[in-house]
Protein backbone atom coordinates (compact mmCIF):
# COMPACT_ATOMS: atom_id res chain seq x y z
CA UNK A 1 0.00 0.00 0.00
CA UNK A 2 1.35 3.31 -1.08
CA UNK A 3 1.77 5.75 2.14
CA UNK A 4 0.27 9.39 2.31
CA UNK A 5 1.42 12.27 4.67
CA UNK A 6 -1.15 14.13 5.78
CA UNK A 7 0.10 17.90 6.74
CA UNK A 8 -2.40 19.65 9.13
CA UNK A 9 -2.79 23.05 7.54
CA UNK A 10 -6.00 24.03 9.83
CA UNK A 11 -4.41 26.10 12.46
CA UNK A 12 -2.76 28.52 10.06
CA UNK A 13 -4.47 28.67 6.46
CA UNK A 14 -7.94 27.37 7.96
CA UNK A 15 -7.95 29.72 11.43
CA UNK A 16 -6.80 32.82 9.53
CA UNK A 17 -10.37 33.09 7.35
CA UNK A 18 -12.45 32.01 10.35
CA UNK A 19 -14.36 35.08 11.75
CA UNK A 20 -13.97 33.75 15.33
CA UNK A 21 -10.11 34.32 16.61
CA UNK A 22 -9.57 31.39 18.69
CA UNK A 23 -6.98 31.97 21.98
CA UNK A 24 -3.58 31.02 21.91
CA UNK A 25 -4.75 28.20 24.87
CA UNK A 26 -7.35 27.12 21.92
CA UNK A 27 -4.63 27.32 19.09
CA UNK A 28 -2.31 24.62 21.29
CA UNK A 29 -5.39 22.17 22.46
CA UNK A 30 -6.56 22.52 18.48
CA UNK A 31 -2.44 21.19 17.73
CA UNK A 32 -2.31 18.62 20.38
CA UNK A 33 -5.80 17.02 19.00
CA UNK A 34 -3.75 16.45 15.46
CA UNK A 35 -0.73 14.93 17.30
CA UNK A 36 -2.97 12.74 19.29
CA UNK A 37 -4.52 11.44 15.85
CA UNK A 38 -0.74 10.82 14.42
CA UNK A 39 -0.33 13.76 12.70
CA UNK A 40 3.58 14.60 12.01
CA UNK A 41 3.21 17.66 10.22
CA UNK A 42 1.45 20.66 11.41
CA UNK A 43 1.51 24.42 9.85
CA UNK A 44 1.27 25.60 13.42
CA UNK A 45 1.50 29.86 12.70
CA UNK A 46 2.25 32.51 9.84
CA UNK A 47 4.92 35.68 10.67
CA UNK A 48 3.01 37.68 8.52
CA UNK A 49 2.25 41.28 9.24
CA UNK A 50 -0.14 41.10 12.35
CA UNK A 51 -2.17 44.28 10.85
CA UNK A 52 -3.27 42.46 7.50
CA UNK A 53 -3.92 38.64 9.83
CA UNK A 54 -4.66 39.36 13.16
CA UNK A 55 -5.64 35.93 13.58
CA UNK A 56 -1.82 34.83 13.67
CA UNK A 57 -0.54 37.59 15.59
CA UNK A 58 0.38 35.36 18.43
CA UNK A 59 2.36 32.84 16.58
CA UNK A 60 5.31 33.10 18.50
CA UNK A 61 3.29 32.50 21.41
CA UNK A 62 1.76 29.08 20.17
CA UNK A 63 5.14 27.58 18.97
CA UNK A 64 6.21 28.28 22.32
CA UNK A 65 3.51 26.27 24.02
CA UNK A 66 3.79 23.62 22.04
CA UNK A 67 5.36 19.93 22.99
CA UNK A 68 8.66 20.12 21.03
CA UNK A 69 9.39 17.46 18.63
CA UNK A 70 5.64 15.71 19.20
CA UNK A 71 5.22 16.70 15.58
CA UNK A 72 7.39 18.47 12.70
CA UNK A 73 5.74 22.56 12.96
CA UNK A 74 5.90 24.58 10.19
CA UNK A 75 6.06 28.59 9.96
CA UNK A 76 4.46 30.64 7.17
CA UNK A 77 6.90 32.81 6.13
CA UNK A 78 6.50 35.58 3.34
CA UNK A 79 9.17 37.63 3.51
CA UNK A 80 12.70 38.63 5.38
CA UNK A 81 11.00 40.09 7.89
CA UNK A 82 8.37 36.95 8.43
CA UNK A 83 11.92 34.62 8.37
CA UNK A 84 13.43 36.70 11.32
CA UNK A 85 10.78 36.19 13.39
CA UNK A 86 10.65 32.60 12.55
CA UNK A 87 13.87 32.16 13.73
CA UNK A 88 13.17 33.72 17.20
CA UNK A 89 10.39 30.23 17.96
CA UNK A 90 10.88 26.59 17.91
CA UNK A 91 9.66 26.24 14.15
CA UNK A 92 11.20 22.96 12.92
CA UNK A 93 10.56 23.96 9.40
CA UNK A 94 9.59 26.90 7.15
CA UNK A 95 7.46 27.46 4.58
CA UNK A 96 8.04 30.09 1.33
CA UNK A 97 4.96 31.52 -0.66
CA UNK A 98 5.00 32.29 -4.22
CA UNK A 99 2.07 33.79 -6.02
CA UNK A 100 2.14 32.58 -9.17
CA UNK A 101 0.01 35.42 -10.95
CA UNK A 102 1.01 38.76 -11.10
CA UNK A 103 -2.02 40.81 -9.59
CA UNK A 104 -2.83 37.91 -6.52
CA UNK A 105 0.92 38.38 -6.04
CA UNK A 106 0.52 42.43 -5.35
CA UNK A 107 -2.65 42.10 -3.75
CA UNK A 108 -1.23 39.59 -1.08
CA UNK A 109 2.21 40.34 -1.08
CA UNK A 110 2.73 43.42 -1.95
CA UNK A 111 5.28 42.40 -4.68
CA UNK A 112 5.54 41.16 -8.08
CA UNK A 113 5.59 37.15 -8.79
CA UNK A 114 9.42 37.69 -9.64
CA UNK A 115 10.25 39.81 -6.70
CA UNK A 116 8.62 36.68 -4.30
CA UNK A 117 11.22 34.48 -6.07
CA UNK A 118 13.88 36.62 -5.24
CA UNK A 119 12.91 36.75 -2.06
CA UNK A 120 12.71 32.83 -1.87
CA UNK A 121 16.08 32.48 -3.37
CA UNK A 122 17.41 35.13 -0.57
CA UNK A 123 16.01 32.87 2.71
CA UNK A 124 16.54 29.52 1.30
CA UNK A 125 20.41 29.40 1.87
CA UNK A 126 20.01 31.17 5.13
CA UNK A 127 17.83 28.30 5.97
CA UNK A 128 19.89 25.63 5.23
CA UNK A 129 22.55 27.39 6.82
CA UNK A 130 20.88 26.91 10.50
CA UNK A 131 19.48 23.60 9.12
CA UNK A 132 15.83 24.42 8.88
CA UNK A 133 14.38 22.41 6.02
CA UNK A 134 11.94 24.33 3.62
CA UNK A 135 9.01 24.04 1.42
CA UNK A 136 7.91 26.52 -1.12
CA UNK A 137 3.92 27.06 -1.45
CA UNK A 138 3.15 28.11 -5.49
CA UNK A 139 0.09 29.86 -5.09
CA UNK A 140 -2.83 30.33 -7.60
CA UNK A 141 -1.23 27.65 -9.20
CA UNK A 142 -4.61 26.53 -10.84
CA UNK A 143 -5.89 29.83 -10.98
CA UNK A 144 -6.02 33.45 -10.39
CA UNK A 145 -9.16 35.23 -8.75
CA UNK A 146 -7.96 38.55 -10.97
CA UNK A 147 -6.31 37.13 -14.03
CA UNK A 148 -8.10 33.76 -14.10
CA UNK A 149 -6.67 31.02 -16.00
CA UNK A 150 -2.87 30.35 -15.12
CA UNK A 151 -1.00 28.96 -18.11
CA UNK A 152 1.08 25.45 -17.26
CA UNK A 153 3.76 27.50 -18.46
CA UNK A 154 4.38 29.82 -16.07
CA UNK A 155 3.76 27.17 -12.90
CA UNK A 156 6.79 25.30 -14.75
CA UNK A 157 8.72 28.82 -14.51
CA UNK A 158 7.96 29.40 -11.29
CA UNK A 159 8.72 25.57 -9.99
CA UNK A 160 12.42 25.92 -11.82
CA UNK A 161 13.19 28.99 -10.40
CA UNK A 162 11.99 28.50 -6.34
CA UNK A 163 13.74 24.75 -6.43
CA UNK A 164 17.14 24.98 -5.85
CA UNK A 165 17.75 23.66 -1.57
CA UNK A 166 14.17 22.88 -1.12
CA UNK A 167 13.22 19.59 0.33
CA UNK A 168 9.27 20.38 -1.23
CA UNK A 169 7.36 22.27 -3.58
CA UNK A 170 3.49 22.66 -3.30
CA UNK A 171 1.25 22.94 -5.80
CA UNK A 172 -1.55 25.08 -4.09
CA UNK A 173 -5.02 26.17 -5.31
CA UNK A 174 -5.76 28.93 -3.40
CA UNK A 175 -9.32 29.37 -4.57
CA UNK A 176 -10.70 26.04 -5.39
CA UNK A 177 -10.80 25.98 -9.12
CA UNK A 178 -8.76 22.50 -9.57
CA UNK A 179 -10.10 19.52 -11.32
CA UNK A 180 -8.58 15.89 -11.63
CA UNK A 181 -7.10 16.51 -15.22
CA UNK A 182 -5.73 19.71 -14.16
CA UNK A 183 -4.23 17.95 -11.12
CA UNK A 184 -2.28 15.63 -13.68
CA UNK A 185 -1.14 17.76 -15.75
CA UNK A 186 0.48 20.32 -13.64
CA UNK A 187 1.66 17.61 -11.79
CA UNK A 188 3.38 15.72 -14.51
CA UNK A 189 4.58 19.56 -15.96
CA UNK A 190 6.13 20.78 -12.60
CA UNK A 191 7.94 17.06 -11.65
CA UNK A 192 10.19 17.58 -14.57
CA UNK A 193 11.54 20.31 -13.67
CA UNK A 194 11.96 19.75 -9.72
CA UNK A 195 13.79 16.99 -7.95
CA UNK A 196 11.54 18.45 -4.58
CA UNK A 197 9.13 16.07 -3.58
CA UNK A 198 5.40 17.79 -4.81
CA UNK A 199 2.97 18.43 -2.11
CA UNK A 200 -0.53 19.21 -3.41
CA UNK A 201 -2.90 21.48 -1.43
CA UNK A 202 -6.45 21.92 -2.63
CA UNK A 203 -9.52 23.85 -1.72
CA UNK A 204 -13.22 22.84 -1.66
CA UNK A 205 -14.45 26.03 -2.61
CA UNK A 206 -16.30 24.33 -5.95
CA UNK A 207 -16.69 20.36 -4.34
CA UNK A 208 -13.86 19.45 -6.39
CA UNK A 209 -11.47 19.23 -3.78
CA UNK A 210 -11.44 15.47 -2.54
CA UNK A 211 -11.39 14.62 -6.47
CA UNK A 212 -8.53 16.55 -6.76
CA UNK A 213 -6.86 15.37 -3.70
CA UNK A 214 -7.39 11.84 -4.96
CA UNK A 215 -6.12 12.70 -8.42
CA UNK A 216 -2.70 14.05 -6.93
CA UNK A 217 -2.25 10.77 -4.66
CA UNK A 218 -2.65 9.06 -7.61
CA UNK A 219 -0.61 10.64 -9.91
CA UNK A 220 2.10 9.80 -6.97
CA UNK A 221 2.21 12.46 -5.04
CA UNK A 222 3.01 11.54 -1.45
CA UNK A 223 1.89 14.77 0.64
CA UNK A 224 -1.52 16.02 0.92
CA UNK A 225 -2.23 19.34 2.57
CA UNK A 226 -5.75 18.91 4.58
CA UNK A 227 -7.32 21.06 7.54
CA UNK A 228 -9.47 19.65 10.33
CA UNK A 229 -13.55 19.59 9.69
CA UNK A 230 -12.47 21.41 6.45
CA UNK A 231 -12.37 24.92 7.46
CA UNK A 232 -10.57 27.85 6.24
CA UNK A 233 -9.67 29.55 3.07
CA UNK A 234 -7.63 32.65 2.32
CA UNK A 235 -9.05 36.23 3.35
CA UNK A 236 -7.41 37.95 0.33
CA UNK A 237 -8.71 35.47 -2.15
CA UNK A 238 -12.55 36.67 -2.72
CA UNK A 239 -14.96 33.53 -1.73
CA UNK A 240 -11.88 31.11 -1.42
CA UNK A 241 -13.54 29.27 1.75
CA UNK A 242 -12.65 25.91 2.69
CA UNK A 243 -9.92 23.74 2.96
CA UNK A 244 -10.71 19.88 2.41
CA UNK A 245 -11.13 18.33 5.47
CA UNK A 246 -8.16 16.08 7.20
CA UNK A 247 -11.26 13.11 8.19
CA UNK A 248 -13.08 12.98 5.03
CA UNK A 249 -9.59 12.95 2.75
CA UNK A 250 -8.33 10.34 5.73
CA UNK A 251 -11.54 8.64 5.23
CA UNK A 252 -11.31 8.60 0.68
CA UNK A 253 -7.52 7.60 0.83
CA UNK A 254 -7.82 4.61 3.08
CA UNK A 255 -10.89 3.24 1.45
CA UNK A 256 -9.07 3.90 -2.02
CA UNK A 257 -5.84 1.29 -0.56
CA UNK A 258 -3.51 4.18 0.71
CA UNK A 259 -2.30 4.61 4.37
CA UNK A 260 -2.31 7.74 6.49
CA UNK A 261 -1.35 6.53 9.65
CA UNK A 262 -3.75 8.93 10.95
CA UNK A 263 -6.73 7.55 13.68
CA UNK A 264 -9.96 8.62 11.99
CA UNK A 265 -12.45 8.23 15.15
CA UNK A 266 -9.71 10.70 17.36
CA UNK A 267 -9.86 12.86 14.26
CA UNK A 268 -13.69 13.19 13.99
CA UNK A 269 -14.12 13.77 17.64
CA UNK A 270 -11.18 16.95 17.28
CA UNK A 271 -13.52 17.84 13.73
CA UNK A 272 -16.23 18.02 16.34
CA UNK A 273 -14.45 19.89 19.12
CA UNK A 274 -13.06 22.17 16.34
CA UNK A 275 -16.57 23.32 15.73
CA UNK A 276 -17.85 24.13 19.51
CA UNK A 277 -14.83 26.33 19.66
CA UNK A 278 -15.41 28.08 16.44
CA UNK A 279 -19.30 28.47 17.26
CA UNK A 280 -20.22 26.79 14.20
CA UNK A 281 -20.45 22.89 12.86
CA UNK A 282 -17.16 22.24 10.64
CA UNK A 283 -17.78 21.92 6.80
CA UNK A 284 -16.66 18.76 7.09
CA UNK A 285 -19.29 14.85 6.57
CA UNK A 286 -17.43 12.21 7.91
CA UNK A 287 -17.73 13.21 11.36
CA UNK A 288 -21.01 13.55 11.22
CA UNK A 289 -22.03 10.34 9.29
CA UNK A 290 -19.93 8.21 11.10
CA UNK A 291 -17.53 5.60 10.38
CA UNK A 292 -18.11 2.77 7.65
CA UNK A 293 -18.06 -0.26 7.96
CA UNK A 294 -20.17 0.84 11.19
CA UNK A 295 -18.57 -0.46 14.34
ZN1 LIG B 1 -5.05 27.33 1.22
Amino acid sequence: MSAIQIVEVGPRDGLQNEAVTLSTDTKVEFISRCVAAGITRIEAASFVNPKRVPQMADGEAVLERLVPAAASYIGLVLNERGFRRALTTQVTEVNLVVMVSDTFSLKNQGMTTAEAIGAVQAIVPRAQAVGLPVSVTMSASFGCPYEGEIEVSRLVDVAAAVSDGIEELAIADTIGVAVPADVYRRVDAVRAVTDARLRVHVHNTRNTGYASALAAADAGVTVLDASLGGIGGCPFAPRATGNIATEDLVFALERSGFETGLDLDVLCAASEWLGGQLGRPTPGLVAKAGPFPPV
